[in-house]
């Protein structure tokens, strides 16, 4: 068919909301079969009828990504669903805002399980099927994983740690033909304020949101399936993509 990606398989983290929902959805739409994970399985379930519904192909895994021994399983799982994986989006993460002086260890501990862990071993175990496939992999970061913010301190440490990661991979696994692809957003309007433990910087997000026109899960989306959809010769390194109205 025409489909860009027919005959590929996806796996996307994270897809039960924002960024990995609609990315999820995106891929889908331009013909891979498309395994998505979190822990909400209703979440995953409506989106994967809504998926079959506009004639894709989807499958639902639960698995809580920052729990060690479930990222092996959620790759397999994706893997032998189909038989090959050939695109990895690491997408799950959260964002628990707080200045230093006052921040939560389990705060900090969170974000480094999932956002940093849970990615570097999601990519690890998908890495066998990537290279027998000639894969790619997407990691979300963010314009954080660029510049520091005050009040980001644990954050952008992780997610500076994503663009680490991911420029390391990349050097490992460029001869195997495995692309690797940083994506890095400003503001998007999705749910990953709410979970912000720290009442003051939870409301100044909100604040932000309010006066300014943030960018879409799908305009993120659209950026995804751009990198993954080049002819294998071309490697999009990094996508740094603010809204307009951001400094
Ligand atoms: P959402 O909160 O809407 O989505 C986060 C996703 O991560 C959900 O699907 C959630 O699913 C999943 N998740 C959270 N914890 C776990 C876990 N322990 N195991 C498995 N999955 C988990 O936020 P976004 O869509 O905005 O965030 C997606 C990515 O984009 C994140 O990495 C974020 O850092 C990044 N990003 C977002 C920006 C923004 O402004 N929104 C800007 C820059 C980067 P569930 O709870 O069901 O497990």
């Amino acid at each position: 068919t025409d489909s860009p990606l027919s005959g590929k398989v996806a796996l996307v983290t994270g897809a039960s909301s924002g960024i990995g929902e609609a990315t999820a959805a995106a891929l889908a739409a331009a013909g891979a079969k498309v395994a998505v994970a979190a822990r909400r399985i209703d979440r995953l379930a409506t989106l994967s009828s809504r998926i079959e519904k506009a004639g894709g192909t989807a499958f639902a895994i639960e698995a809580d990504i920052a729990k060690g021994g479930d990222v092996a399983a959620m790759v397999d799982r994706a893997a032998s669903e189909w038989g090959r994986l050939d695109i990895l989006v690491n997408n799950a993460g959260v964002m628990l805002l707080a200045p230093t002086a006052e921040a939560d260890l389990d705060d900090w501990r969170r974000m480094i399980e999932l956002n940093l862990v849970g990615l570097m071993g999601t990519t690890k175990a998908a890495l066998p099927h990537l290279k027998a496939s000639k894969g790619h992999v997407v990691n979300v970061s963010s314009v954080a994983g660029r510049v520091a913010n005050p009040g980001a301190s644990g954050y952008a440490a992780t997610k500076f740690g994503v663009v680490a990661f991911s420029e390391s991979l990349r050097r490992e696994v460029y001869a195997d033909k495995v692309r690797v692809t940083v994506i890095e957003p400003g503001l998007v309007r999705t749910e990953l304020g709410d979970h912000i433990t720290n009442q003051e910087f939870k409301a100044g997000l909100e604040h932000r949101l309010a006066t300014m026109e943030a960018l879409t899960a799908e305009d993120i989306a659209n950026a995804i399936l751009y990198a993954v959809s080049q002819p294998p010769r071309v490697n999009i390194n990094e996508i740094l993509i603010r809204p307009t109205d951001q400094e």
